[in-house]
């Protein structure tokens, strides 16, 4: 079972249209079913009407769901059923740090100022709230490690350079990766301090409700990855396959996003778009654009990602 879920912040782009298709290979080729869901839980980015957009812009390629799709603002339930689950077993916590209140801690702790983005949570609401009041929740990943993950035994004992925390994950594409959670991110948020609910948190309660087995998506999702499985594990979720999809650039080295203002796809030939999205992929173009159908094109690039993605090691 495989899915691509975009967020309505934007149409289709030309990288956006590489993971669609990806995914929809990825499942075609596995002979499984392809699901769309439409990940509208940052409503502040989100634009009126390009769910719309997207799901008319996928048919045009000829890339049509195999069930109703769904939209992760109708769902909120399902996710505040796992925020009450990590509550209960100590796993999540209530934060009331505003991000001035952060960066001051992050500088006490002698971090220097430009680098705050990147640094982790400081762990200030880690050990209680001491009267202030709850913004956000987060996940508590030290706990994390102590009481859900496998503690080291002199059998399997911890590798060197004391990599407790280190997650390993090994990706279709990319092969065996590895990140510290706890120093690379950190606490991370599942609800934010304006009541959203974060993507880790929904992306995971969704992939597992839909039965996703194979998660298929841009290279810069990849480092999402480490959390999304430490909630699995803290959930008690199957993981699913990940296979990282090549980004595209554009002129300036950038990678497209909506954020960026990357234009929507040009659809006015499909399979123009498609043969790019393909080559993107290391598929092989389709010739002569004009005088293959989208259909006998996508069923060309399935027995080509087979060969490719699916019989690598
Ligand atoms: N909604 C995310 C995005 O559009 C993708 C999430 C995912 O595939 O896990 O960037």
């Amino acid at each position: 079972m495989g899915r691509f879920a975009p967020s309505p912040t934007g149409p289709l782009h030309a990288g956006s249209l590489v993971a669609a298709l990806a995914s929809w290979l990825d499942a075609r080729a596995a002979k499984g079913t392809w699901l769309v869901r439409i990940e509208d839980v940052d409503t502040p980015r989100c634009i009126s009407g390009a769910d719309q957009t997207i799901l008319s812009q996928l048919a045009q390629c000829g890339l049509h769901p195999d069930e109703p799709v769904v939209w992760q603002s109708r769902r909120g339930a399902l996710y505040q059923q796992a925020l009450d689950s990590l509550v209960a077993q100590g796993l999540a916590y209530p934060c009331a740090c505003s991000r001035k209140e952060i960066e001051a801690a992050q500088l006490a702790l002698g971090h220097a100022k430009e680098r705050h983005a990147a640094l982790p949570y400081p762990g200030t609401c880690r050990q209680g709230l001491h009267g202030r009041s709850p913004r956000a929740w987060r996940f508590n990943t030290t706990d994390f490690y102590q009481k859900v993950a496998p503690a080291p035994t002199p059998q399997a004992p911890t590798a060197i350079n004391s990599e407790a925390n280190f997650l390993p994950w090994t990706d279709r594409r990319l092969g065996r990766q590895v990140q510290d959670v706890v120093s690379a991110v950190g606490d991370f948020v599942l609800k934010r301090a304006d009541g959203l609910w974060a993507y880790q948190l929904a992306v995971v309660v969704d992939d597992a409700a839909q039965s996703v087995t194979h998660i298929v998506r841009g290279e810069d999702l990849a480092d999402n990855t480490p959390r999304q499985i430490l909630l699995q594990k803290a959930l008690g979720l199957p993981t699913p396959a990940y296979l990282h999809t090549p980004l595209v650039l554009d002129v300036n080295g950038e990678k497209l996003s909506k954020q960026n203002g990357a234009a929507a796809v040009d659809l006015s030939n499909p399979l123009v778009a498609l043969n790019q999205a393909a080559q993107a992929l290391g598929l092989p173009a389709v010739a002569d654009s004009h005088h293959i159908s989208v259909f006998d094109a996508l069923a060309h690039w399935v027995q080509a990602w087979s060969r490719i993605y699916n019989d690598a090691p």
